[in-house]
């Protein structure tokens, strides 16, 4: 990659297909949670659809109306033809929305490009779960290598290390934030971070090192929020809760720290080794767990940042998260932690309603 003022993110077209003149496969991977360690093993670059730009039109007539905006305008960008830079499309099994766009993807649209699906196991987990998942790893591996390159278990142990790695420089991000040491406003925060969505790893460890080394700003916000939900590019929410001097210290988010996890480099094999990352993952509604596990993350994450409130962002109909909401809010409440939910579609701007929600709150556990 070339050398980048980490703040601005690089070209997306102009990098992917600079990755592809490399030689590299590309994939168009579903949210949320899947093995990423072993497409990187495969020389392929996964990349991450959470939220196409623009309005979905085409996707409406494929979709009932009550679908989430991350399914609806994912369809939309493979119905304009937007996705044909991609050699293939990777579905985790995250929720029935996505099984059944992976459904429609593969059965219907006639793409000429595989479709993979990844059935990761659900809580609760019992005996058979470890077995089951690294079974998966290896349905997977089968299915990709039958396509794609051979699979070298020296470069999947040198790719579960690279994981290692950007996992530590994560872990160190999330302390820096929560001290208040980071000089990002929360709208520069996640841009930066997500560009791990579609950056090769070796480049992405390069960005994290960059804001590791770098100085350490100390400030003092007003008031400090947990995130929790999906957040796929409230930018908007980010930029006016910067206005009002909130700092996110914390997050409990699928596209940021729910998915956050250290494989460990001492398994001698890999597949273990990845096995028991999944299985340590944050708790998470599209993994089924426990709801009173969920909360207790969540309680601890706002003692441990020092935060005052717990904000949700939930994209619309995202059945996983508001399954879990109701109880969660209940829990916060007799924690004496107030919470906000506040339901948004992608790219959606800020609504004078909205603004007046989000200010009154702030303006609440200020009090
Ligand atoms: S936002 Fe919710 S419903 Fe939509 S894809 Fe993600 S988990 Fe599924």
């Amino acid at each position: 990659m070339a050398d980048q003022n980490f703040k601005s993110e690089p070209n997306r077209i102009q990098y992917l297909n600079e990755q592809k003149a490399q030689g590299r496969y590309l994939l168009g991977v579903f949210p949320a949670l899947y093995p990423r360690e072993i497409l990187w093993a495969l020389n392929i670059l996964p990349v991450e659809i959470w939220d196409p730009p623009g309005t979905a039109v085409l996707a409406n007539k494929h979709l009932q109306p009550y679908i989430c905006p991350i399914v609806r305008n994912g369809l939309e960008l493979i119905l304009r033809g937007e996705t044909d830079i991609v050699d293939g499309f990777l579905f985790p099994h995250t929720c029935d929305s996505l099984q059944n766009l992976a459904s429609i993807v593969n059965d219907h649209l006639e793409l000429n490009k595989p479709v993979f699906s990844f059935y990761h196991p659900k809580m609760p987990y019992t005996a058979a779960t470890q077995k089951f998942y690294r079974a998966q790893l290896e349905i997977l591996i089968n299915q990709l290598t039958s396509i794609f390159s051979p699979i070298d278990t020296d470069r999947l142990t040198e790719c579960l290390r690279l994981s290692h790695e950007i996992g530590r420089q994560l872990n160190k991000i999330f302390k820096l934030q929560r001290t208040n040491q980071l000089s990002f406003s929360n709208s520069e925060y996640y841009p930066i971070l997500r560009q791990g969505e579609f950056l090769w790893p070796e480049d992405y460890l390069k960005l994290l090192n960059e804001i590791t080394a770098g100085e350490t700003i100390p400030s003092k916000p007003d008031t400090a929020i947990v995130l929790s939900g999906i957040l796929p590019n409230p930018v908007e929410i980010l930029s006016l809760l910067d206005k009002l001097n909130v700092k996110v210290a914390a997050d409990d988010l699928l596209n940021n720290q729910r998915r956050f996890y250290l494989p460990q480099s001492k398994f001698s094999n890999p597949l273990d080794a990845l096995t028991e990352a999944y299985l340590k993952r944050p708790p998470c509604s599209t993994i089924g767990t426990p709801i009173s596990e969920r909360l207790n993350h969540l309680i601890k994450l706002a003692i441990g940042s020092k935060a005052k409130g717990v904000v949700f962002l939930i994209p619309k109909f995202c059945e996983p998260e508001l399954f879990d909401l109701p109880q969660l809010k209940q829990g916060l409440q007799k924690a004496g932690i107030s919470s906000l939910v506040i339901e948004t579609e992608l790219n959606c701007g800020l609504t004078g309603q909205l603004t007046t929600r989000l200010e009154a709150f702030i303006e609440m556990l200020g009090n």
